[in-house]
């Protein structure tokens, strides 16, 4: 039979280059887990994706009732899933003021990290039972993340602190809005969201790959500068990077190239070792990258899990 495979976010960037990727190989099923059905649908196509090949399901991550709701739907569609691949995200760099998720969480961090750890969590059994002969859970994570690039050295640095903002809910004041207690800033809230994503793949592996066979994993997939993630930041911004990291960093990599790179990392027979961060070279071949101290701390990571577990209900 074919994979199952749920992409969050499938409707841009990364997520729909590897939907595409995925579904042209002819051995997989892509449910496109989406806020917006439509655009989805009208991605789905632009892209070529067959119709055979997807399904697009309604998921908001900025809603824990709505991650709940996918969840049951995705169960009583019967399917069973193989890989789930948490790639969602958003980035609100030139916010000034925090917004917040419907459950009152400051949006990046409740949406990149909780409403995929509610999800990951709850679908957790399914990927337990599943018979697929190589059954994955991917988060994916970033460079920015890591203090110990060059590019995650570019301030506002990423910076999780003693929790002290989570534990209070990530909500309210200012002073409980970013996961340290910092004022809010939205550059440093995407970063943060993308070390909660790293720190959250390995706990899951430490806890879970033993017991259930799954191979647990996160990337970086290369600066894909040309994604809608970059839609709040200014036209200069948005004009000048992707030549930027083509020709001065060469972190460049197109979406199309990336997609292949996430695919690999979901299908691929060959990497199925689980705890990985992987990453790309020059010639597009893959690696196990290091994290950063902070993305790799086992004691934070293990809080991160606690606290996270609290804010969406689950302890
Ligand atoms: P895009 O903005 O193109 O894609 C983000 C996707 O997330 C969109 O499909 C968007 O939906 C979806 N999304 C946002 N909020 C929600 C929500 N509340 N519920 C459901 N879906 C939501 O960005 P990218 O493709 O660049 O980003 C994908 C991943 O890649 C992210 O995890 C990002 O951190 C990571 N990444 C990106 C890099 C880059 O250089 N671009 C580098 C390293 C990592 P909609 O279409 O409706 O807006």
């Amino acid at each position: 039979r074919k994979g199952n495979v749920i992409i969050t976010g499938a409707s841009s960037g990364l997520g729909l280059a590897t939907a595409k990727a995925l579904a042209d190989t002819g051995k997989w099923h892509v449910i496109m887990a989406c806020r917006d059905f439509l655009k989805a649908q009208r991605a789905a196509k632009s892209a070529g994706i067959g119709k055979e090949n997807f399904t697009v399901m309604h998921l908001d991550l900025s809603s824990l009732d709505s991650v709940r709701q996918f969840v049951d739907n995705f169960k009583r569609s019967g399917k069973p899933l193989d890989v789930l691949v948490c790639n969602a995200a958003v980035y609100q760099p030139t916010a000034k003021e925090p917004s917040f998720t419907a459950d009152g969480f400051e949006l990046s961090i409740g949406t990149n990290h909780l409403g995929h750890f509610l999800l990951s969590r709850l679908l957790l059994d399914d990927l337990k039972s599943s018979d697929y002969p190589s059954k994955r859970l991917i988060i994916v994570g970033s460079i920015t993340g890591n203090t110990n690039t060059l590019a995650g050295n570019v301030p506002p640095k990423a910076n999780l602190g003693d929790l002290r903002g989570m534990a209070g809910g990530l909500s309210g004041t200012n002073s409980s809005v970013m996961i340290d207690g910092g004022e809010f800033d939205g550059a440093k809230a995407y970063k943060d969201s993308k070390v909660c994503n790293m720190l959250t793949m390995q706990e899951f592996h430490r806890r879970y790959h033993e017991e259930t066979g799954i191979t647990f994993a996160s990337l970086y997939p290369g600066c894909i500068a040309t994604t809608g993630l970059f839609r709040e930041h200014i036209p200069l911004f948005r004009l000048l990077f992707p030549p930027f990291q083509k020709y001065i960093t060469k972190g460049y990599v197109s979406e199309e190239e990336s997609g292949k790179r996430l695919a690999q990392v979901v299908g691929e027979p060959s990497l199925t070792k689980s705890g990985v961060y992987w990453s790309w070279n020059k010639t597009s071949a893959s690696f196990e990258n290091q994290l950063s101290e902070e993305a790799s701390d086992v004691e934070k990571a293990r809080k991160l899990w606690e606290v996270s577990e609290k804010l969406v209900g689950l302890a």
